[in-house]
């Protein structure tokens, strides 16, 4: 059997290495570099690659191919293996048939990464033998490679979604869903959503489906549409006889008849976001059957990944807030939802076709400047001039934050949550929240 991989990245290579354990021939090609650490290991397998191009001889001859989920479907290559019907599967669809245990599986338009580690965490403190992976860390096949047996927590972008035709976790997670890609979804909002719910496409009456049951997307699909799995919500707003709810700053979660009330206080991370994300992770905990001492420790021990709502320090009085990894509406709307001291925003990149509507009420009520940090300012500065009275301009992270520290008086925050992409002034969102703390340290 022939499986060519389109793409050298992390889950490209773990996917070689996997094929070749399973006896295929492997062929890696990838339209751009390879780096070099990939090289190696493609090197030492004795795996054959390509790089900076695609040789159709080699790759149409596939029975199966495995395509990164950064690479379109409109890529001249894909098109043409559509063209002669050759399978094109994500690492996830390829991988899942070697995996000997059940997996998690978490998508989403923000949250994804957060209620993935902190599924993670809570079943790894329980003593679970838990993997992450997916969009996150070491690439599954890889893992699959070495430890078949573990129990994996995967968070799954809709790109990886559309690769999958037989995925089927046994616990799948929808954080929310807002606009977001829509690039990739021919600009339709309803393509984007259908993608998201392909990770329930598969599940059985065993499997669960915990989603939001706040979310209008989430409802209107529901409603229109049907799962096999069992539906367990979690909400903020109302009480629910299965899911989790709020009561009283208290998360009261009900699976099976197990209940568990946990203060929201108690939880680490902060923000109703948070909550939200926390609500998600406690549900599979208990259909995992942890511990409910294990769920309350894990919940307040819990460190997020850097970038998300991160304090990063105390300068003169001031707190910094590194939320980076807002790179849309949403994500910052729930920042600015969580300020509770007069904020100095830092906000701009690249703008994804933002409405900023949504963000009015907390701007009015919260924020006391802007700092706009992008090539093109124009969008933000008519939607927010009107209402904020200092409303300035930087072109590098080290003027915004020296101007928001001029701007700072004792008792305020500064909070980075760009709202937009990274890619006019920075190579990625961790390249701009690495630069806003150093710059926050040199004060
Ligand atoms: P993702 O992996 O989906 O991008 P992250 O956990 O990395 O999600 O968070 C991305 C951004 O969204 C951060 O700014 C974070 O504070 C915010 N965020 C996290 N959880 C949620 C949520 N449930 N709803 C809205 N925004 C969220």
């Amino acid at each position: 059997m022939q499986l060519v991989i389109l793409g050298a990245g992390e889950s490209g290579v773990g996917t070689a290495i996997l094929g070749k354990q399973k006896g295929y021939n492997v062929f890696v090609s990838d339209f751009g570099p390879i780096a070099d650490k990939y090289q190696n290991i493609l090197n030492v397998e004795n795996i054959q690659w390509e790089q900076k191009q695609h040789t159709e001889a080699k790759i149409l001859i596939a029975d199966v191919v495995v395509k990164s989920p950064g690479i379109p479907d409109k890529a001249p290559i894909v098109k043409k293996l559509h063209e002669k019907g050759i399978k094109v599967i994500s690492e996830i669809e390829f991988v899942y048939e070697f995996a000997q245990n059940t997996s998690i599986a978490i998508t989403g338009s923000n949250g994804k990464t957060t209620t993935t580690l902190l599924t993670y965490h809570l079943l790894k403190q329980e003593g679970v033998n838990v993997g992450l992976a997916g969009n996150i860390g070491e690439s599954y096949a890889k893992q699959v490679a070495l430890n078949p047996e573990k129990l994996f927590v995967l968070e799954l972008s809709s790109f990886q979604l559309d690769g999958n035709i037989n995925y089927n976790p046994h616990i799948a997670i929808i954080t929310n869903i807002s606009p977001d890609h829509l690039d990739r979804y021919d600009y339709k909002y309803e393509n984007y959503i259908a993608s998201k719910f392909r990770i329930t496409m598969n599940q059985t009456e065993k499997d669960y489906l915990i989603y939001d049951a706040d979310d209008e997307a989430i409802n209107n699909w529901l409603q229109n549409n049907t799962t096999k799995a069992q539906k367990v919500p979690f909400s903020l707003t109302k009480k629910l006889d299965q899911g989790a709810y709020l009561e009283n700053n208290n998360i009261i979660a009900m699976v099976n008849n197990e209940k568990i009330i946990i203060p929201t206080n108690e939880i680490a991370i902060e923000g109703k976001h948070n909550v939200k994300n926390a609500m998600a992770a406690t549900l599979v905990a208990q259909m995992m059957r942890v511990r409910k001492q294990t769920i309350r420790e894990s919940l307040s021990n819990f460190q997020n990944a850097e970038h998300r709502l991160e304090k990063v320090a105390k300068v003169n009085k001031v707190q910094y807030i590194n939320d980076s990894k807002a790179t849309n509406v949403n994500a910052t709307y729930f920042a600015l939802e969580s300020m509770s001291a007069p904020t100095v925003w830092i906000v701009g990149g690249v703008d994804k076709g933002n409405d900023y509507d949504e963000l009015m009420t907390f701007v009015n009520e919260k924020v006391k400047a802007i700092i706009c940090l992008g090539i093109d300012n124009t969008k933000i500065i008519d939607a927010f001039a009107p209402i904020v009275e200092i409303v300035y301009e930087a072109t590098s992270m080290k003027e915004a934050v020296q101007l928001a520290s001029k701007v700072a008086e004792e008792g305020d925050t500064v909070l980075l949550s760009p709202a937009c992409a990274s890619f006019d002034l920075f190579t990625s969102y961790e390249d701009r929240g690495t630069q806003f703390k150093n710059e926050v340290h040199n004060l």
